[in-house]
């Protein structure tokens, strides 16, 4: 018995080495087409049923595949086109996070946030990007 599960594990080893792994596209794909499986569980809305199927399978597909270069690459234009909605959620949690001891405040001539302790009053502040000063309170 122990030597079936010894060998059982060697083959799992043989068959998993060199697979590509888990990325982010692949644990955000897993968890989507989780969620759209769920949501078809509702009456009148099977599509996510198909949906979340092929993000499943799609998944899986990159986790157990061996072509690095290509998972690499889809991964870093997957990261690209999802760069700007992810800086806002990373500052959303930020600011949740500091949202006792410090404050954002946005530049006005270019946007980028400042954090700011919190309880100085009235107070100028000199952007660290473009050296604009604005006043906040
Ligand atoms: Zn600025």
């Amino acid at each position: 018995m122990q030597n079936f599960f010894g060998n059982l594990k060697q083959k799992l080893a043989r068959m998993l080495y060199g697979v590509y792994g888990q990325d982010e596209l692949s644990k955000e794909l897993s968890t989507f087409g989780l969620i759209c499986l769920i949501i078809s569980l509702f009456p009148y809305l099977k599509i996510f049923y198909i949906i979340g199927f092929v993000c499943v399978v799609w998944a899986f597909f990159r986790t157990f595949s061996k072509n690095h270069a290509r998972r690499m690459r889809e991964r870093e234009a997957y990261l690209k086109f999802t760069a700007k909605p992810r800086a806002a959620i990373r500052l959303q949690k930020r600011r949740f996070a500091d949202r006792k001891t410090h404050d954002y405040y946005k530049c006005t001539r270019c946007k980028t946030y400042n954090r700011i302790p919190k309880g100085h009053g009235k107070i100028i502040i000199t952007c660290p990007k473009c050296k604009n000063q604005f006043e906040a309170e």
